[in-house]
C-alpha cells in the first residue's frame, strides 16, 4: 500500500465508510495519516463521586446500589441506577441502551467513565462506558487522540483505520534527509506520524507537532524562495510617463498624506518605474489609510494608458472603493467600473465587455474580477485588498489576466517586519506605520450587561450629535437561520430602547449582497444612525462619523477579531468609543479583554490572545485568523518559524533546484505540493 493510495485500500474501509472519510476531505492513505487529532484528553486516574468536578470526562468505580428503572422517556429507551462508592452516591442514566438493564445488577462493581453534567441542580454522567479493571489500567495517564468528526464517524474507527494504515503503507524515503533531521533535531515522519496519532505522553505530541510544524514552515519558505530565485525580476514592460493626474488628486484631498503614506507612495512609483515589475506588499493597521494609495497608483497606471485592477473580499468594500474613487476621479477623464458576482448576467456582460474593448480604465471588484470570461486589454496593475482573504493562487489568477503586471497586495494584519520578510519573501514590503494626526485614540471600556442602559444612553446621545454607531450581536454557533433571526430580535428589542427618530437597521450573513450593499450605502450616506450587525463588516468597512462601537458577548470573539471591529471607529476627527460588552463575567475574560484596554497595537494584542489561551490548547485553536497552516502558528512557533525558514534559505542558496542526491526525495515533496500553500 502506498501513501497515495485512496483510503478504501486500508483493511476495513468500504466504500461506504469511505464516502464518511471523504466529508472529512480524508481521501488517501497519506490525508489520513496527516488527520492530526483537534485534541487529546489525557485520561486520569479514577476519583471518587464527591469529587468530580462539573463538565469534565471522569472515571469513577462504583457499586450498583439500587435496582435499575428501565422507562421510555420521551419516546427514549432508558436505562437508570443509582451507583455508590466511599465517597457518595449518584445517579447515571444511559439511553438506547437496553442491554444495560441486565448488566447492571444490584451490588456489581463496575468503572464508569463519561462526562460529568448537572441534570435538575445534581451531578451525573452522560452515557457513560463500562469498563474492566485491567482494560483502564492499560488506559490510564494516556493521551487519547480526539478527531473532528462527523456523522457516522468515532475517534476509535479513526484510530483503527490509522493504526492498520502506518502497519501496511510502504513509507517513502523521508524527504527530510537524515542528517538534516539531525541537524534541526527532528524526528522522522514515520515516527511523527505515529506519535501524533498514538502518543505515550504529552512531550511525545510536542515532537510530532514540532516535525510537522517544522515541514510546514520550511516548505512553505522554500517554496517562496525557489519561487523569487528562479522567476524573480520580470522586466518592466510599461512606461509610466505623465503623472499629472495622479499628483492633482493627491493635492486635492481633504486631508494632507502622513509621512508614511507618502514615503510607502514614493516606493510604489519608484517600483513602477524600476527595469522590474512591481511585487509590493503594503502592510498597515486598520484606518492608516492604505486606500488612498492603491487608487494613487491605480490612476498613475491609467492616465499612463493602461488598465489598473483592484480585487477587494467583499462586495460591500468593492462597493465602497468603487464609490471612493467615483468621487475622487470625477474631475478627471478615467473611466471607472464596477464587477462583481451579484450583478445581473446582462450587467456583467456589458461591464466584462467594456474591459476587454478597454473602454474603461480602472477597475474594481471582487472574485468576479478573476473569472474565465474576463479578459483585459491592457492590464498594468493589479492590487488586492485585505490580501490575507485570499489564497496565493487567486493573486496569481489575477495577475495573469495581464502581462506581467506590476502586483501591489495590501494587508492590515498585524505582524511585524522581521515576520513579514520570512512570510512574504518573494515580496518587498512597505509599512504604513503612522495614522492620520487627526484621529484620536479610540476610547474603550469592558462592562457587563448592566451597563447596557448607560451604553444606549450613551449611544443616543452621540446620534443626537449627528454620530452614527454600530452593534455587533454575537454570532449563534448552531445555525446560520438563528443568527439571522438573532440579529433581527436584537435590532426589535434596540428600537423600543431609542426614541422614535433614531434610524436602526441591520444586516446580516443571509442577506442578499444587494440587499447588505444597500444598507451599508444607506449608513454611509448616515440615513442609519445605528446598525445592528454580525461580523459581516469586519473587514474594511470605512464610515468616518461612526464613532460607537458596541460589541455584545465580546467575550466570544478573539482579542485579533475584535481588534479588527473596532478598527470601524476612530476614522474620523470626532472622538470614538468602543464598548466591549461582556455577556458572561469572570476575572479570567475581564483580563483577557483588558489587553484591548491596554493596546491598540494589533500584533502585541494578537500574541496576548494566544497567550491567554495559555497550555493545553496544541494545536487546533489558532484563531488568530493570521496566515493559517495547518499546525503552526506563526506566533505560538514563532521560534521554529525562524529556524525552518533560515533552513530554507540555506538550502535554496545550496542548491536551489533540488538537484543533489540528498535532496532528490524532497524535490518529489515540492513537485506535489510545493505549490499548494494557499495563504
Ligand atoms: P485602511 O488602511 O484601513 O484601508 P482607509 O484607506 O479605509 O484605511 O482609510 C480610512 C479613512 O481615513 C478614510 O476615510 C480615508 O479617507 C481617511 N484618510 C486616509 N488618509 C488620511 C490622512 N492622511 N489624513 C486623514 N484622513 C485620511
Ligand atoms: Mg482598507
Amino acid at each position: 500500500m502506498l501513501l497515495s493510495d485512496p483510503v478504501t485500500s486500508i483493511k476495513g474501509i468500504g466504500e461506504k465508510t469511505a464516502g464518511l472519510y471523504g466529508k472529512l476531505g480524508i481521501n488517501t492513505v497519506e490525508e489520513l495519516l496527516e488527520y492530526y487529532p483537534r485534541d487529546y484528553e489525557l485520561i486520569k486516574p479514577i476519583v471518587g463521586i464527591a469529587e468530580l468536578m462539573e463538565g469534565e470526562i471522569q472515571t469513577i468505580e462504583a457499586s450498583v446500589a439500587k435496582p435499575q428503572t428501565a422507562r421510555p422517556r420521551g419516546g427514549k429507551q432508558a436505562v437508570s441506577v443509582q451507583v455508590r462508592d466511599s465517597s457518595g452516591t449518584m445517579y447515571i442514566t444511559w439511553y438506547h441502551m437496553p442491554h444495560l438493564y441486565y448488566q447492571l445488577k444490584m451490588g456489581t462493581r463496575f468503572l464508569f467513565r463519561g462526562r460529568v453534567s448537572r441534570r435538575n441542580g445534581v451531578l451525573t454522567m452522560q452515557q457513560p462506558k463500562l469498563l474492566k479493571r485491567e482494560e483502564f489500567a492499560n488506559m490510564v495517564g494516556k493521551e487519547l487522540p480526539i478527531y473532528s468528526l462527523t456523522k457516522g464517524m468515532t475517534n476509535h474507527m479513526i484510530g483503527k483505520a490509522v493504526k492498520t494504515a502506518i502497519e501496511d503503507v510502504e513509507f517513502p524515503e523521508d524527504f527530510q534527509n537524515a542528517g538534516f533531521r539531525r541537524e534541526h533535531n527532528l524526528i522522522s515522519y514515520k515516527k511523527a506520524v505515529e506519535l501524533i496519532h498514538f502518543p505515550k505522553k504529552r512531550d511525545d505530541i510536542l515532537t510530532a507537532g514540532r516535525r510537522f510544524i517544522f515541514d510546514e514552515f520550511y516548505l512553505f519558505s522554500l517554496a517562496i524562495r525557489r519561487r523569487k530565485e528562479l522567476g524573480n525580476e520580470i522586466p518592466n514592460s510599461y512606461s509610466f510617463k505623465k503623472r499629472e493626474m495622479t499628483d492633482s488628486l493627491l493635492k486635492a484631498l481633504p486631508f494632507s498624506l502622513t509621512n508614511a503614506q507618502k514615503n510607502v507612495l514614493g516606493e510604489i512609483f519608484s517600483d513602477m518605474n524600476s527595469p522590474f515589475v512591481m511585487n509590493r506588499l503594503v502592510q498597515g493597521d486598520v484606518g492608516s489609510g492604505k486606500t488612498i494609495l492603491a487608487l494613487a497608483a491605480l490612476l498613475y497606471a491609467a492616465e499612463n494608458g493602461f488598465q489598473g485592477a483592484i480585487m477587494a473580499p467583499t462586495e460591500i468594500l468593492a462597493r465602497q472603493h468603487y464609490n471612493e474613487f467615483e468621487e475622487r476621479l470625477a474631475p478627471y477623464n478615467i473611466r471607472l467600473c464596477l464587477l462583481i458576482g451579484s450583478m445581473k448576467a446582462g450587467e456583467k456582460k456589458a461591464v466584462q465587455e467594456k474591459i476587454s474593448n478597454h473602454e474603461v480604465d480602472i477597475i474594481v471588484g471582487t472574485h468576479a474580477l478573476i473569472q474565465e470570461t474576463v479578459s483585459y486589454d491592457a492590464l498594468a496593475l493589479v492590487v488586492t485588498d485585505e490580501q490575507h482573504r485570499f489564497g496565493v493562487k487567486q493573486r496569481e489568477k489575477l495577475s495573469q489576466k495581464g502581462n506581467n503586471p506590476h502586483i501591489l497586495v495590501m494587508s492590515a494584519t498585524p505582524i511585524p517586519r522581521t515576520l513579514a520578510i520570512i512570510l512574504y519573501g518573494e515580496l518587498s514590503i512597505s509599512i504604513v506605520d503612522e495614522k492620520p494626526s487627526e484621529r484620536l485614540p479610540v476610547k474603550n471600556c469592558v462592562v457587563n450587561t448592566d451597563y447596557r442602559p448607560v451604553a444606549y444612553k450613551f449611544i443616543r446621545e452621540q446620534v443626537e450629535a449627528g454620530r452614527q454607531a454600530y452593534i455587533i450581536c454575537p454570532m449563534v454557533e448552531e445555525s446560520e437561520n438563528i443568527e439571522a433571526e438573532n440579529v433581527v430580535d436584537y435590532t426589535d428589542m434596540l428600537k423600543e430602547n431609542m426614541p422614535a427618530g433614531v434610524r436602526t437597521a441591520c444586516i446580516h450573513g443571509q442577506m442578499k449582497a444587494d440587499e447588505k450593499d444597500k444598507i451599508m450605502g444607506e449608513f454611509l450616506l448616515g440615513r442609519i444612525d445605528i446598525l445592528v450587525s454580525t461580523t459581516v463588516i469586519e473587514v474594511g468597512v470605512n464610515v468616518p462619523n461612526a464613532t460607537v462601537m458596541m460589541i455584545e458577548n465580546s467575550e466570544r470573539f478573539g482579542l485579533a477579531q475584535l481588534h479588527q471591529l473596532r478598527g470601524r471607529v476612530g476614522r474620523g476627527r470626532e472622538q470614538s468609543y468602543c464598548i466591549f460588552m461582556m455577556g458572561k463575567e469572570s476575572k479570567e475574560i475581564r483580563d483577557r479583554l483588558s489587553v484591548l484596554n491596554e493596546s491598540n497595537d494589533g500584533f502585541y494584542i494578537a500574541k496576548e490572545d494566544l497567550k491567554s489561551r495559555g497550555p493545553g490548547d496544541f494545536f487546533g485553536i489558532r484563531q488568530s485568523g493570521i496566515m493559517e497552516f495547518k499546525l503552526g502558528d506563526i506566533f505560538q512557533n514563532a521560534d521554529i518559524l525562524k529556524e525552518a525558514s533560515e533552513a530554507a534559505q540555506k538550502t535554496a542558496r545550496e542548491d536551489v533546484k533540488l538537484m543533489l542526491g540528498r535532496n532528490k526525495a524532497l524535490r518529489q515533496k515540492m513537485e506535489k505540493y510545493g505549490c499548494e500553500w494557499n495563504l
